[in-house]
């Protein structure tokens, strides 16, 4: 069991790998982020600089890991990658730091997620290349000046209210990753169908790429579910019918909202008319927590203008009621 666990842990990595976009020009959508970058990559290179730092934010599964991989292929060197959390100590710090060589990208994912120690360390890594560590203890403990190759920090979060002015004062370029539009998704999911070797029809794709929240990783694992559905099936290419048979069944609505989605939706307008309502009691009542719905639940929800968010609190849109299918009016009187 373990085993086959295992294997199939490889299996997912290993598509996860050949999946991954590797240069700038296959990277699909983020049309303005990809100019603005593939010109500072340039002019780094022109200058035989490291990359100034970069702070990419962001819903999840937006891509945010594939463009700092991208990064460092187009600059022609090392990526390390690790998360804030993994970070715990002053040495886990200092044993990525110490294994860059001139121009290695070092990508910190969930940045905010970093202890204020740690950060702290940080800022005169990015500013200057070099940090302090305390080594020893008591009357006995000492500075230890450690310098450090000049290198480029890339830190992804998807909550970048969280993160520190001085530590974010000190990435040169700041970018927010956007939804992903239905063309470029059906884009997206067109390529990903033909690395997997599944057929899918254009109209198909476009049926997955609407239910997808605007999320290529959302995009790719429905397009897997389907894939085994029409193969269950018979059929011979992902059409739209099997697609939105397959979704059905997985309970992503045709606007890619699942059950989560519906359960936000609905607690608001059953126990608070719609709202305005705050985010800690909609997450006490259906038992998420609130920065879980903050970074994962509401971007989608704001962005199809399904919620507003008011400085009263969360409300439900009137076309959100319409796509669940309650009367707006009603809930007025
Ligand atoms: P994040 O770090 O923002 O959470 P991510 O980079 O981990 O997201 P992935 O999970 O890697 O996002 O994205 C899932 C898959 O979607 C990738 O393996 C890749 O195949 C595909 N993908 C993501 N963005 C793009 C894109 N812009 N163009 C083409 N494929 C993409």
């Amino acid at each position: 069991e373990l085993l086959r666990d295992a294997e199939a842990n490889a299996a997912e990595q290993r598509d996860e790998l050949s999946l991954r976009p590797q240069h700038l020009r296959e990277y699909i959508g983020q049309t303005p982020l990809k100019e603005e970058l593939a010109v500072y990559i340039a002019a780094a290179k022109q200058r035989e600089e490291a990359l100034d730092h970069v702070l990419l934010f962001g819903p999840p599964g937006l891509g945010k890991t594939t463009l700092a991989m991208i990064i460092a292929n187009e600059m022609g060197v090392h990526i390390k990658t690790t998360s804030g959390p993994a970070i715990e100590k002053p040495g886990d710090l200092v044993a990525l730091l110490n294994e860059l060589e001139p121009g290695d990208i070092l990508f910190i994912d969930e940045i905010h997620r970093i202890p204020t120690n740690i950060e702290e360390m940080m800022y005169s890594a990015m500013e200057d290349y070099f940090v302090d560590i305390m080594v020893g203890q008591g009357p006995t403990a000492r500075a230890v000046h450690f310098p450090l190759p000049p290198f480029t920090l890339i830190g992804a979060t998807t909550r970048p209210g969280m993160l520190s002015k001085p530590l974010r004062d000190r990435f040169g370029i700041i970018n927010a990753l956007q939804f992903y539009t239905p063309e470029e998704l059906q884009h997206i999911v067109v390529r990903t169908a033909d690395i997997l070797n599944a057929p899918v029809k254009p109209e198909g794709a476009y049926e997955v790429a609407l239910r997808s929240r605007g999320t290529p990783r959302i995009a790719n694992r429905l397009l897997k579910r389907v894939r085994d559905f029409a193969q269950v099936q018979g059929k011979q290419a992902i059409d739209k019918e099997i697609v939105s048979v397959g979704l059905d069944k997985l309970r992503v609505d045709n606007r890619g909202l699942d059950e989560t989605d519906h359960k936000f939706l609905e607690t608001m307008i059953a126990y608070y008319h719609g709202g305005p309502v705050g985010l800690n009691t909609i997450a006490a009542n259906i038992g998420e927590e609130a920065e879980t719905l903050e970074s994962m639940v509401e971007p989608y929800l704001l962005q199809i203008g399904f919620l507003q968010r008011t400085p009263r609190g969360r409300v439900v849109t009137q076309a959100a009621y319409e796509h669940l299918g309650i009367s707006y009016q009603e809930e007025l009187t």
